[in-house]
């Protein structure tokens, strides 16, 4: 969570440290269930949370499927599983796992975790670095997805549901396209929480259910094309690949807090420490450097 003026001053920000989450991106995951209700299915069991650190929405997860409330049957069989490159402070019953997502062994740790199960649910919040240059952003982030959806389909159960980042960008409608042969239904959607001035919003894609006859197996030499090759649906010949256009759908009640205005704070408001530190940010040695006064300035 960032300390901009403009973070200090979005009313997210300030209520994930009231409530204890790590990022104010927890209040995104509540806006999605609160219009799609995939995290009140009493019948869900195994989750897995891809590009999870810091942790909000595992936060999220583990307080929806291990409330206090509940019985010790009820919550018996419940699993989550969140990966990430960075490491993670642990989470009540989150599994850890740090592991990049394109990489398939990690489908095998996941799997492991899991004793074999299939999941219910895959979610990804997945963005990677920002270089600034736009179309390279934009490719980059749309690899990490079909890297997701390829982890996805190799462990989601008939049925499931996966929901992730995206960016609206040039070639979305590929993308639902894609996504439209291997679920019932999918949904574009915008919780109130993500600025409606950022291209982000979410795919909600429910009722998985792949060609019978479709097995798709993840190996390091298989590119993308080649994985969903047998899946005539999924072919990847973007110049004959129809395009798709999502339903779009504003999720979270219209009297949450609008994520792009200003909020007045009372000054008598205190300002609240985050609830928890980076574990390895990448500035930490440039700190160290900088306190043992050997951090040079480039000229
Ligand atoms: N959902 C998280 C939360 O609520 O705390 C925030 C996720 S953050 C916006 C995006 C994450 O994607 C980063 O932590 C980054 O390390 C992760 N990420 C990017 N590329 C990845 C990859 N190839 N494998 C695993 N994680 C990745």
């Amino acid at each position: 969570m960032g300390k901009s003026s403009k973070d200090k001053r979005d009313l997210y920000y300030r209520k994930a440290k009231e409530q204890g989450y790590r990022a104010r991106s927890a209040f995104k995951l509540l806006q999605l269930n609160e219009e799609f209700h995939f995290l009140d299915d009493p019948e869900l069991k195994r989750v897995v949370d891809l590009c999870a650190a810091p942790g909000s929405w595992s936060q999220v997860l583990s307080r929806k499927l291990f409330p206090e409330s509940a019985d010790q049957n009820e919550i018996e069989d419940r699993q989550i599983v969140a990966v990430d490159l960075q490491s993670m402070s642990p989470i009540d019953h989150v599994t850890t796992i740090q592991a990049d997502i394109t990489h398939p062994k990690t489908l095998q740790r996941i799997m492991e975790q899991f004793g074999n199960h299939q999941a219910d649910l895959v979610c990804s919040d997945g963005a990677p670095d920002v270089t600034g240059l736009h179309d390279l952003d934009e490719y980059v982030q749309q690899q990490l997805i079909m890297s997701a959806l390829q982890l996805t389909v190799c462990v989601l159960k008939k049925g499931g549901i996966f929901i992730a980042k995206i960016f609206r960008g040039r070639d979305i409608d590929l993308i639902y396209a894609q996504l439209g042969y291997l679920f019932d239904h999918v949904t574009c959607a915008k919780p109130r929480s993500s600025r409606g001035s950022s291209l982000e919003a979410f795919i909600v894609c429910q009722g998985y259910n792949p060609p019978l006859d479709w097995q798709p197996r993840l190996d390091a030499n298989t590119s993308v094309a080649e994985f969903f090759q047998d899946c005539h649906a999924a072919s990847y010949d973007v110049a004959h690949e129809s395009r798709q256009i999502a339903p779009f759908m504003a999720c979270g009640s219209l009297d949450s807090f609008d994520s792009d205005a200003t909020y007045h704070v009372e000054r008598t408001e205190t300002s609240l420490d985050p609830v928890q530190q980076p574990t390895n940010p990448p500035y930490k040695q440039a700190l160290q450097l900088k306190r043992s006064g050997h951090l040079n300035r480039a000229v």
